[in-house]
């Protein structure tokens, strides 16, 4: 895409009340290759500090508004095994599984919103353009439980960020932008690779 034709998005900056406890120390901006999707499984609404205690660098709200809450060279623990690399990307909403399953039986069933790809898509061309990202990761592909790698420990997010949102946003992405995501069967430690079913478009369609 020639650079000429790209306009930033709008980020709403918060990473001046954003908790600073999650901060654990800096990382040189060119060890960042990632965008990692996540889903926060809960929906917040669409003020900005509803979030301030959210671990990721950035949120995506349900009605398309785009929060950062840590600098990009901020280390945070929000992506277990691509912590180190990974950008962390959370989508405000508690999504569904591919077998149509809600994780939290107390929380709002949501499905992502059009606007919500629509400007998730939009912050991965910003990390592209900017950051130079080469990759975009599912959290369930790098799960190491507290302490590091226990054979047999079970991937507690294996639902994040959900199928709606890989689709939409990761599959567009290395469609688009050439990212790639470790191909089929890519995983780290105790994750779960992406499944083929997450691959392909469902309803609702984006
Ligand atoms: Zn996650």
């Amino acid at each position: 895409m020639p650079r000429a034709m790209w306009i930033e998005p709008d980020i709403v900056d918060m990473t001046a009340a954003s908790n600073m406890l999650d901060r654990k120390g800096t990382r040189p901006a060119t060890d960042i290759n990632a965008v990692i999707l996540h889903q926060i499984a809960d929906d917040r609404g669409s003020e900005p500090m509803q979030y301030k205690n959210t671990r990721a660098h950035f949120v995506v709200t349900k009605t398309g508004i785009i929060i950062q809450l840590h600098p990009v060279e901020t280390m945070l623990w929000a992506s277990n095994a691509f912590n180190k690399v990974g950008v962390a990307v959370e989508f405000a909403g508690h999504f569904a599984t591919e077998k149509g399953v809600w994780w939290k039986g107390n929380k709002a069933h949501n499905i992502p919103t059009n606007v919500q790809i629509e400007a998730g898509r939009e912050l991965v061309l910003f990390l592209y353009m900017k950051h130079g990202i080469k990759n975009v990761y599912a959290h369930r592909q790098g799960y190491l439980p507290e302490g590091g790698y226990q054979s047999g420990a079970v991937n507690q997010r294996s639902n994040c960020p959900g199928p709606d949102i890989w689709y939409g946003v990761g599959e567009w992405a290395k469609s688009n932008l050439s990212l790639g995501d470790g191909g089929k069967g890519y995983k780290l430690g105790n994750g779960t690779a992406i499944p083929d079913s997450w691959r392909t478009q469902r309803v609702p369609t984006f």
